[in-house]
């Protein structure tokens, strides 16, 4: 299985995993209204400080998802990853990276997705419950990626990079775009929770957390900042290549 890692035994867990991805145990902390935080309103906002399951998302990304985008694009394709946790003790089921040139639908987490299916396809004993999983992109999923993740049954997803980022840090603006011209939406108008999942920025969770805490997980964000601007370079150089890619 292409970009597939069994990290089950790593013990972490969450509370009420069958309830809500996100545990109870944090208050989250007031939004001070004369001077609201970036992601006020938004639902990760509102969801307190979990910081193991932040610490988590983040080391996934950092550990699981950008080998597999450093390989990928050195193969001409996006910078896009995803990956997929167990609720119940915050385990890798598998990670995934964008493979456009192989086909213009293989979006990071359509990738993801597809990567599942071929697994429990090959082995039922690897089937988990769409409902058990914390569905992880490194970027804010495309209106593509977004139904994909609705179509299998994910009632929620984290994210660390916005669609502002997309297209300002990372010059691939085809996801606002997409969302105005097809959808007529203006920039973050879609809806964050909704009758089928609810949307977490990682970086509105990081904002409720305490200082020390902030700072530390900052800090992770900004070097994976760093890390993601050094592979858009790598793609944006030879992404002229790239027969199989309408949208570069
Ligand atoms: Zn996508």
């Amino acid at each position: 299985m292409a970009g597939g890692q069994d990290l089950s035994n790593n013990g972490k867990h969450l509370d009420s995993p069958a309830t809500s991805p996100l545990p109870r145990r944090h208050v989250p902390k007031p939004l001070d209204a004369a001077s609201p935080a970036r992601g006020a309103g938004r639902p990760g906002a509102r969801a307190g400080c979990d910081a193991e399951l932040i610490d988590r998302l983040i080391e996934v990304i950092e550990r699981d998802i950008v080998p597999l985008t450093r390989e990928g694009v050195r193969q001409g394709n996006k910078i896009f990853g995803a990956a997929m946790l167990r609720k119940s003790d915050l385990s890798t089921i598998l990670a995934a990276t964008n493979r456009e040139t192989e086909n213009p639908l293989w979006h990071g987490e359509v990738n993801a997705i597809k990567t599942y299916y071929e697994m429990v396809n090959a082995d039922e004993s690897k089937r988990v419950d769409p409902k058990d999983v914390i569905f992880l992109a490194t970027h804010e999923p495309c209106p593509l990626c977004a139904s994909a993740i609705t179509w299998g049954g994910y009632d929620n997803f984290y994210y660390v990079f916005s669609h502002e980022d997309s297209r300002d840090a990372f010059q691939i603006g085809h996801d606002l775009k997409l969302l105005k011209e097809v959808f007529k939406h203006e920039p973050g108008g879609y809806a964050r929770e909704n009758a089928y999942w609810t949307a977490y920025n990682i970086v509105d969770l990081v904002d409720n957390c305490a200082e020390d805490t902030k700072a530390a997980f900052t800090k992770r964000l900004d070097a994976l900042r760093q890390t993601y601007a050094e592979m858009s370079e790598v793609y944006q150089a030879n992404k002229g290549e790239a027969k199989n890619i309408p949208l570069k």
